[in-house]
């Protein structure tokens, strides 16, 4: 896959969100994140993470690595970047701790849960939909982005045109996936034509084989897949489901989910999430608004 063109880009929207909205200066005492002001003497009264990530003196982020725009790790500089990025790095300054203090660790879709269970990460932020099921075992902030699930097909495709017209044909989605779940749960591909693998992009590799005819997840995930190969691929742009990103938490850290839902709230009131999305997803051209803010 051509991800040259695409990482340049990338990084030009890194550059831009630096260079346009630095608050704080690289000699601060606190440190920069480039955008964020990182916090001095923060307090999270009652939450065990934040205990636990003081104590430590750095932060573990869970994050996808394959997903251009979202979350993504150049191969030839380990850097990650993307608006899932930015966001995680948004919460990590205002928990007072610089890009230095921070180790992003590649989870995959189906491991999330388990991950924040077992205190292998300390907070998730890689297009993680809030639904009920997942309530039941994390907890979630948010959401800071509205997607829906879509479909990636080859540019010369004419007869898949939305989710009725899947039936016969192979379609690949990720294991533990909102999507992947909605495909099997809403009948509409046959369970021996869907395939299944922990990422996407090896769903895209087996889409430009010719081993599948479509790739169902959000369009915000496969738009970054189009962009990448604009003459094989392109986005159906029919969406049929409501994916609200969260960020996800250790299920009892009520105090750092009401933090972080707090610094959502100032980041959509200040302006600070529309510069987040201006220079990492909104480069495609495609406007959205933040969603609200779900205190539940
Ligand atoms: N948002 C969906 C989910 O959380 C699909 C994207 C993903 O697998 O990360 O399952």
């Amino acid at each position: 896959m051509r991800v040259r063109t695409l990482a340049a880009l990338l990084l030009a929207g890194g550059l831009a969100l630096t260079a346009c909205g630095k608050e704080g200066t690289p000699g601060d005492t606190g440190g920069s994140t480039g955008l964020f002001t990182v916090e001095k003497d923060v307090k999270v009264e009652g939450s065990p993470t934040f205990d636990k990530v003081k104590a430590r003196g750095n932060l573990i982020i869970g994050v996808k690595e394959d997903q251009p725009g979202l979350g993504y790790k150049d191969p030839t500089t380990n850097k990650y970047s993307g608006f899932d990025i930015e966001i995680a790095k948004l919460m990590a300054a205002k928990l007072g701790f610089a890009e230095d203090k921070i180790q992003f660790k590649t989870i995959q879709s189906a491991a999330r849960e388990q991950a924040i269970i077992n205190g292998d990460i300390d907070y998730y932020v890689g297009t993680y939909t809030i639904n009920a099921g997942r309530k039941e075992k994390v907890g979630f902030a948010g959401p800071y982005f509205q997607a829906g699930q879509d479909l990636l097909v080859k540019k010369d495709n004419s007869d898949i045109t939305g989710p009725d017209t899947l039936k016969g044909k192979k379609v690949c989605s990720a294991t533990g996936s909102t999507p992947v779940k909605n495909l099997k749960e809403k009948g509409l591909v046959e369970p021996e034509n869907i395939v299944e693998f922990q990422s996407y992009s090896q769903c895209v590799q087996k889409l430009l084989d010719g081993e599948v005819v479509a790739v169902s997840t959000d369009d915000a995930i496969l738009k970054g897949y189009a962009s990448q190969e604009p003459e094989k691929l392109k986005v159906v742009g029919k969406t049929f489901s409501n994916e609200p990103y969260g960020i996800g938490v250790a299920k009892d850290d009520k105090a750092l989910r009401t933090k972080f839902n707090d610094v959502l709230q100032a980041a959509f009131d200040d302006g600070t999430w529309q510069k987040i999305y201006d220079a990492t997803l909104g480069k495609s051209g495609a406007k959205a608004q933040h969603p609200a803010v779900d205190r539940y």
